[in-house]
């Protein structure tokens, strides 16, 4: 199962990424923090990305989709994909990629939130400076602010403050909307109210999820 999962910044990708992964086996391929990691681990992609991101550049497509393409080669129990595509002319790209390798994407949610409640996600919004764990101010308890998971110091992204996520909800809008119309065309588009608890947004995936694959 070829999944990807649409959504503005804070609508909950990540999380709801994982517990996919968890719940129906598959990998997830977070765009995000498969680039970090090649820059870390300087291979030749990374390094190819990492010139672009200092001079505060996007990385290319095309450093993006070899990446891609190593990753759905190696994994061929299927994916959520979280991330990517973030226009039409990504999206386009997947598709050939994975035509190559006689592959389809069956199913795209598109996790929907309030304006409002986005900005207040992500206002509170801390992630670990190592694994990238993603954290709410809410709900950390104790003055530690270290990642469970493997105790790094957590922290805010700078482009996490009002004026920014802002922006940043209008430029995802403004791309993704010839993106939304695309898979809905193609009919694998499922719509999923993403305000709620965790759980809640998770439960709505999973109907989804399960009607596809009936
Ligand atoms: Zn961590």
């Amino acid at each position: 199962m070829h999944t990807v999962l649409l959504g503005p910044p804070g609508a909950g990708k990540g999380t709801q990424a994982e517990r996919l992964k968890v719940r129906l086996g598959l990998v997830h391929i977070a765009m995000g923090n498969l680039l970090r990691e090649v820059v870390k681990k300087k291979t030749s992609l990374g390094e190819k990305a990492r010139a672009f991101m200092e001079e505060g550049k996007l990385v290319p497509d095309s450093v993006i989709l070899e990446l891609l393409k190593n990753e759905i080669e190696f994994e061929k129990k299927g994916f959520i994909l979280d991330g990517f595509p973030r226009n039409l002319s990504q999206a386009r790209k997947l598709d050939e990629l994975l035509d190559k390798e006689a592959e389809k994407l069956d199913l795209v949610i598109n996790l929907e939130v309030k304006e409002a409640v986005l900005i207040e996600r992500l206002k509170g919004r801390l992630i670990c400076s190592e694994c990238g764990r993603v954290y709410h101010k809410s709900n950390i308890d104790g003055p530690s602010k270290t990642c469970k998971d493997c105790g790094a110091p957590l922290l805010q992204r700078n482009d996490d403050n009002s004026d920014i996520i802002k922006k940043r909800i209008e430029v995802y809008l403004e791309h993704t909307h010839p993106l939304i119309d695309y898979y809905r065309k193609k009919g694998i588009l499922r719509n999923v109210q993403g305000e709620g608890t965790s759980e809640e947004v998770f439960q709505r995936i999973m109907e989804k999820a399960v009607s596809y694959k009936l």
